[in-house]
């Protein structure tokens, strides 16, 4: 298989973890003059204009320019890495009915709007800066005992001000499998639909992982859950950062050893085995499925779709 770059995965800085906890580095590579901040607000992201011939850019503040008020006491900057000599950070911004003004020109966009208008490298830069900032909005307080926390590790841990209780959190990754199912003669796929998706889009079978569970557990239980399906031979083939808020998806594909279907669950609306040249022939207007459409090309569903059309 060609290597195959996951949209939001290869974030392009040394992460430099080395320096997270030397607070007094932070701090001086942060007030250095050279760091660069991406702001977050409201989960959206500042986006240039979209009409310019490179498509929108991410917003980016050196932080030698930005308003000091703007940077809350409870979740200061994040470091995120270095590029070169270049200190980068995540700027999560005080909650406002209206977002700031940063000085700079731009909106403030939800990332998966933009994400097809992007170069790679800034689509996971924002994705990064994403998950760590709505990590520090869900852990201003002790998941234990209540009391406030604070940001540690350059923004890589919270501690709880409680000394009694001094719990400490990290930035967490939700677990959840997605899989492409083939049926047990390997010449159709199974592809369900949520009543909730864009019209006509058909994607693989996705679930969290539960506690006590293995990731080869999860996908057979989510499969015969939404789909009354059962799976034998499981195989895994990549990973996708997913910050919407905070999952990690691993995607596999998988043997049935049944074929009928049953939306047990109510998860789906409509659930299908197709063959290759069906999902070939999505939203050909003179094909059998005219108004059906494959999952977005940066997402680990068309990846695994693609890998498994390449196959037969
Ligand atoms: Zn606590």
């Amino acid at each position: 298989m060609t290597p195959f770059r996951m949209t939001y995965a290869g974030v392009p800085l040394d992460r430099a973890s080395h320096i997270r906890a030397d607070a007094g580095q932070v701090a001086a590579l942060l007030a250095g003059g050279r760091a660069m901040l991406l702001p977050v607000w409201n989960q959206r992201h500042l986006f240039g204009d979209d009409t310019a011939a490179s498509g929108p850019r991410a917003g980016v503040i050196p932080f030698a320019d930005l308003d000091r008020r703007l940077i809350r006491a409870e979740a200061p900057p994040v470091f995120l890495g270095m590029q070169g000599d270049v200190p980068w950070f995540a700027l999560g911004l005080p909650d406002s009915e209206l977002p700031p003004d940063l000085g700079i020109a731009g909106e403030f966009r939800m990332l998966n709007e933009v994400v097809s208008l992007l170069a790679a490298d800034e689509a996971a830069m924002v994705a990064y800066a994403r998950a760590m900032v709505i990590w520090h909005g869900n852990h201003l307080h002790c998941g234990r005992c209540g009391a406030p926390t604070e940001s540690m590790e350059g923004g890589h841990s919270r501690q709880c001000l409680n000394p009694k209780c001094s719990h400490r959190a990290f930035p967490r990754t939700d677990p959840a499998v997605i899989t492409l199912i083939e049926d047990p003669a390997g010449k159709c796929c199974l592809m369900g639909r949520q009543s909730k998706w864009p019209p006509g889009m058909y994607s693989v079978i996705a679930g969290f992982v539960e506690p006590g569970e293995s990731l080869e557990e999860t996908v057979i239980r989510e499969t015969f859950e939404e789909t009354g399906v059962r799976v034998g031979a499981v195989r895994y083939m990549a990973s996708q950062p997913w910050p919407f808020p905070a999952t990690i998806m691993l995607g596999f594909h998988a043997r049935a050893l049944t074929t009928e279907i049953n939306l047990t669950d109510n998860e789906l609306e409509d659930c299908r085995w197709f063959t290759r040249n069906d999902l070939r022939s999505f939203g050909n207007p003179d094909g059998p499925y005219p108004n059906t459409r494959l999952p977005n090309p940066f997402s680990i569903a068309r990846f695994l779709v693609n890998t498994w059309l390449a196959e037969g």
